[in-house]
This record gives structure tokens, C-alpha cells and sequence, in this order.
């Protein structure tokens, strides 16, 4: 029996490994199990490089790695039966702390199948001890005239390495779980870290557990070698994507709306599938996000900085072995490699948007509601992924007609600009809630956009800043015919001094606790109505960007509106006229009243009726 010290520069590595090497402690599951994969692939590879003897290469198909939870002696087993370490192998990767045999046997046998190898986890192996107070190695090499190896650890730097009798090939580590990490002698647990971390790893893992009384559980199989997102999108037909997407997130009810199949092997790698999902209201962006797998091992579900924010809407997997793991989240960004994939995974989901809207843009409609937030989002904040964008972001008018940027220009130039002779964007926020002001404009022929979403002011700012040539006002922003010029000049049938008087009495009898950000009188025609409430389009816009930005609830929202008073209705003679000071108060506000009340008809025609006919009984 050999004792020794495992040659580290410090001694206290060990309690450093401990505390600060993973913050996750239960990732020293996924680094064992890591391990025995690549020792299982390493085998793998060796057979087709045809340097094993046949009667090794018999067993290929029988290769797996065993999880046994053995409650009596309170230890975990992974047992593989991989390739093995002869005595100078331990010697080399276990003793000599932070040295990868991975990396080694790479350069040795560069080959396609050899860079499905995990590892690069640095110090895999060590992590172990953050929940065992002793480890055990059994290996026998695949080289068969090496004897078997026994190696044990207490956690010093101290260590056991012993010859022991003739073992089957491959190795089986051993964990002797230490008091405060009770919880991983438990089956649910470790078939918990097993699903998260294991569910897709490439070799055939088994769980099965001995508990106090030596009976044995039954050993069940955890993971599905061959995902989804490892085959051929040729060979894969809907119902295998749908599955594979309830196969990820088994609490999910719905089916993905569609998906983008990733591949690509130069100038990195990177395989994965992403899915678009239904957006309804209840999306929670923190449950069930985007997958950063290597090699089949799950990593994180965190790809901040891996992929641009607009994408975590996603969901799916990304697997790559190009993404750098220990480095810091900002570094990651500016990392090269990760800045590649991110473009490419950007341009992948644009060129997929693009098919769909070109090969079938009924379909594409159809789809628009949950999609529009990202693709907005994206616009807004990565200008690739805007200019691919830009030719098929579309823009669903009131009767649910889509136009893209270029056709709604071409459909209304000639009859939509203002008078500085932009193309004017008339669009509305709510059909129900501005259904006043929207037949208004369809009364005139206008053509009105819908855009609803969250982000529609942050989308639409951008736009205008790009296209000079075109403006977006929200059709309870003025008087229909101040936001598109047309010619006509109303003359006003009052004298200056009248409407000096029409203004203080407006202002003398607003209905209590109404608040006018300013009341203006305009010349409109006198078929119009008296009164308007509008919220001029700029002082909107910094609201709505200040309450996304602070979440502010707006509670003194009157300060926003506008009163417009329209000189030339026949009522503002009336209230010129009236000679007792409280019938003229009473009739400003019933106008008042009747002027909020059709400023927010509910898509209600008899209402809209109610408030001309009652109009006309004031006149
Ligand atoms: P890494 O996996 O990053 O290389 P580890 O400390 O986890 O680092 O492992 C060090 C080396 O020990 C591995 O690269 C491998 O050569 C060897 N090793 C670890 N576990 C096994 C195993 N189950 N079978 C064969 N070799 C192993």
C-alpha cells in the first residue's frame, strides 16, 4: 500500500473546493456522471479506431453508467464501465489536482466523435468532496495487462492508492456522504439532480437504490440518449418536436407554436432547438426558459449573456461546447465565440420568421399576436435582427388587415400626411376603449393600425427615428382632421372676446376633479363635435416610457388630457347666451359629461346614438 500527498500547492484546498469552487453544490452529480460518460465515449472511440481486441468490442452495446444509493453504509456509487485508469492514469489525473486527462486524450485522438468528450470542468472529479467526507476509486483499464486500482481520499491531501484483485474494466467512484449532505441518500433527490442534469446525456444511466435493510429498489432507466435537437431535422416530423418540447418541460400543457432547428459546426459548434411558445398572459419568463446544454449535459438555464435578452422569451435547447463556463457573465459577453453565436442564433430566428411569412403569410398572421412581442423586442434592441425584421413586421389594421411598413405607406401616401407632409401612422391601443375616435377617422376613410403591445411605443420611436419620411399618432391624440392636413379651413363664427368668454366659462365650470393638462379652442367644423378630450401623442409617450421604466401607477392621469373646444358648434352660442350662471354650469358639464361618455363608446353603436341624440336635446 502506497500513502502519499496528493501534489497541490496549497494545503487547504480542500476546504477551498468546498466552500467557494461550486455554488451549487449538487452539481458534483452531474461532474461523476460527466466523467464516466467520457469514459464510456473514450471506449467508444477507441473500438472505432479499431485499437480494442473483439472481444471487447462484443460489449459496446451493453455500455452504461450505474447510480446505486446505498443507505446503509450511506454511500453513492457511479459505476461505469468505460476505459478505465491504469496506475499511472490515477497518479496523472486524480493526484495532480486541476489536470485534465480530457484535454490530454483530445490532442492524442482528434477525431469527430472524440469532441463529444465532456470535461473542461476543471477540478470535476474534486467537487465531489463538497458533500463526502471520504472518496473511493476501483478502476481497471481497458488495457488488460494492467492490475486493478484502489485509491481512497479523506479529504486531505492524503491518500490511499493500492494494486487490488482483477475488477470487470471501467471504474466505479465511491461516496462516503458526510452528515450535513444527508439529503443525497435520498432517492427523490438524486433522481431529482439526475432529470435536471442527466435527462439527455449520451450513454444509458441507471438509478437504483439499497436502503437500511439491504433490499434493493428497482433500477430504472433515467435519461433518453439521442434528443431531439442530436438528430436530423429531416428525419423529424411535428409531433416529434411537440414531444421532445413536453419531453423538456413536462409541465407544460400547450404545444410549441413552431421552432427553430439549430446546426452548425464552423466556426463553432452549436446544435439546439428553439421554440416559440403560445404567449398568453400568464407567461412566467422565469419558469421554463431556454436550456444551455454541452455535450448532453445540462448546464444552466441561465444564458444571460449568451444569448440577447429578446431571446429568453424563447424556450428550447442550446447546446455547445464553445461556450466558456467559468468565466463572469460580462466577460462572457465579449467573449468572441459567445458574440458569434449570439449573432447566429439572432439570424437563425429572423430567417425562420422570414420562411414563415414568405412561404405562408396567412399562417404567419394568424400567428402574429404571440409572436409580435419578441420580435418587437428584438427590433428594438438588436439592429440585425431589425433590418432582417423590417420586410415582414406587420402592422394589423382594425378589421384585422396586415400591411407591412412598405405597403401600408404605399396604400396611404396619398391621402394620410400631415402637414409636413409625412405619412402619417394613425394607429389605436384599444378598439373597445378608443372606438370614438376610431370611427371618426373610418367616417373619413382613414386606414387605423392596432398596436397593443407593451412595447408598440418603444417600437414605433425607433421607427420614426429610422424612416423620416413617416409619424405615428394615436387617434385620441387631436382632432382627426389636425392630424392628417386636409385642406379645408373652418373660419370660426366667433369674435376674438367670445372666445376669451367661451374659455373662462369652460374653465370656471369643469365638472369637479376634472383635470385639463390645457384647454384649447379650435376652429373645427360645426358638424363636429362641441368638445374633444385628447392626450396630445409626445406628452403620451413619456407617460407610457416612464411607467414602463419605473413602473409607476399614474394615479392624477386628467394632468395628460386635453380639452379642445370646437368654437364653431352651435352649444358654444348657447353658452354665450345663457344668462343665469347655473344653467350655463349645468350645460358645460351635461357636454362634459356627454363628451367622456363617447370618448369611451365600448364598441357601442347605441351609445353613440345616445350621446348624439342627447347632443342635439342640449342645442
Ligand atoms: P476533467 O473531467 O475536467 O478532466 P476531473 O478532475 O473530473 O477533470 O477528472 C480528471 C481526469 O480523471 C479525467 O480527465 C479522466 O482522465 C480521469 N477520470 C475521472 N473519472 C474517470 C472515470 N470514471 N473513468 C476514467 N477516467 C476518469
Amino acid at each position: 500500500m502506497e500513502k502519499n500527498k496528493i501534489s497541490v500547492t496549497s494545503e487547504n484546498i480542500f476546504p477551498i473546493i468546498k466552500k467557494f469552487l461550486y455554488s451549487d453544490q449538487e452539481v458534483f452529480l452531474r461532474e461523476l456522471v460527466s466523467n464516466a460518460t467520457d469514459a464510456i465515449l473514450k471506449l467508444k472511440t477507441l473500438v472505432n479506431l479499431g485499437k480494442l481486441s473483439d472481444s471487447d468490442i462484443d460489449v459496446v452495446d451493453n455500455l452504461k453508467i450505474r447510480i446505486l444509493i446505498d443507505k446503509k453504509n450511506k454511500s453513492i456509487h457511479v459505476i461505469d464501465n468505460g476505459i478505465g485508469m491504469t496506475k499511472e492514469e490515477v497518479e496523472k489525473y486524480i493526484n495532480q489536482i486541476a489536470f485534465s486527462g480530457a484535454e490530454e486524450f483530445i490532442k492524442k485522438y482528434k477525431t469527430d466523435s472524440s469532441s463529444n468528450i465532456i470535461g473542461h470542468f476543471g477540478l470535476g472529479f474534486y467537487s465531489s468532496f463538497m458533500i463526502a467526507d471520504k472518496v473511493e476509486i476501483f478502476t481497471q483499464s481497458y488495457k488488460k495487462d494492467y492490475s486493478s486500482i484502489f485509491w481512497s481520499c479523506d479529504g486531505t491531501p492524503n491518500f490511499v492508492m493500492e494494486q487490488i484483485e482483477k475488477r470487470n474494466r471501467g471504474t466505479e467512484i465511491v461516496l462516503f456522504v458526510n452528515d450535513e449532505s444527508k439529503e443525497y441518500l435520498e432517492y427523490d433527490q438524486i433522481l431529482k439532480l439526475l432529470k435536471k442534469y442527466c435527462k439527455f446525456m449520451p450513454v444509458k444511466i441507471t438509478l437504483s437504490c439499497e436502503d437500511n435493510e439491504g433490499d434493493n429498489n428497482k433500477e430504472i432507466f433515467i435519461n433518453n440518449t439521442f434528443p431531439a435537437w442530436k438528430k436530423n431535422p429531416i428525419e423529424l416530423r411535428d409531433i416529434d418536436y411537440s414531444n421532445f418540447y413536453h419531453e423538456l418541460y413536462p409541465n407544460q400543457l400547450e404545444n410549441p407554436l413552431f421552432w427553430v432547428h439549430l446546426n452548425i459546426d464552423h466556426p463553432f459548434n452549436l446544435t439546439g432547438i428553439l421554440f416559440f411558445p403560445k404567449m398568453d398572459q400568464r407567461i412566467d419568463i422565469q419558469k421554463d426558459k431556454i436550456h444551455l446544454y454541452q455535450n448532453q449535459v445540462y448546464i444552466t438555464d441561465n444564458l444571460e449573456g449568451v444569448v440577447p435578452d429578446f431571446l429568453s422569451l424563447l424556450r428550447g435547447v442550446i447546446d455547445s461546447p464553445d461556450i466558456p463556463l467559468n468565466v463572469s457573465r460580462s466577460s462572457l459577453q465579449n467573449n468572441p465565440s459567445v458574440k458569434n453565436i449570439s449573432k447566429y442564433i439572432t439570424r437563425k430566428v429572423a430567417d425562420k420568421l422570414s420562411y414563415m411569412f414568405k412561404n405562408d403569410r396567412k399562417d404567419f398572421e394568424n400567428k402574429w399576436e404571440n409572436i409580435k412581442i419578441i420580435v418587437e423586442y428584438g427590433m428594438i434592441s438588436v439592429q440585425n435582427f431589425f433590418d432582417k425584421c423590417i420586410d415582414f413586421y406587420t402592422f394589423p389594421n382594425v378589421d384585422r388587415i396586415f400591411f407591412t411598413l412598405e405597403e401600408f405607406k404605399e396604400k396611404v401616401k396619398d391621402c394620410q400626411t400631415n402637414k409636413d407632409g409625412k405619412i402619417v401612422f394613425l394607429y389605436s391601443s384599444n378598439k373597445e376603449e378608443q372606438y370614438g375616435y376610431i370611427k371618426k377617422a373610418l367616417d373619413r376613410s382613414y386606414e387605423v393600425l392596432i398596436l397593443d403591445s407593451p412595447l408598440s411605443i418603444h417600437f414605433i420611436q425607433k421607427l420614426e427615428l429610422l424612416y423620416k419620411d413617416i409619424c405615428f399618432v394615436r387617434i385620441d391624440s387631436d382632432h382627426i382632421d389636425k392630424l392628417i392636413s386636409n385642406k379645408v379651413e373652418n373660419k370660426s363664427s366667433l369674435s376674438e372676446e367670445q372666445k376669451k368668454n367661451i374659455e373662462n366659462y369652460v374653465k370656471k365650470n369643469l365638472v369637479e376633479n376634472m383635470n385639463f393638462s390645457s384647454i384649447k379652442l379650435e376652429d373645427l367644423s360645426k358638424n363636429d363635435d362641441p368638445f374633444l378630450i385628447v392626450i396630445p401623442e409626445f406628452l403620451r409617450r413619456m407617460k407610457e416610457m416612464n411607467y414602463l421604466k419605473k413602473d409607476l401607477i399614474e394615479k392624477d392621469e386628467g394632468k395628460y388630457y386635453e380639452l379642445i373646444v370646437n368654437t364653431n358648434h352651435i352649444l358654444m352660442k348657447k353658452i354665450l347666451e345663457e344668462k343665469f350662471e347655473e344653467k350655463r354650469k349645468n350645460l358645460i358639464q351635461d357636454i362634459i359629461n356627454l363628451t367622456l361618455l363617447s370618448k369611451n363608446l365600448l364598441r357601442g353603436k347605441y351609445l353613440d346614438i345616445f350621446v348624439s341624440k342627447k347632443l342635439k336635446d342640449l342645442c
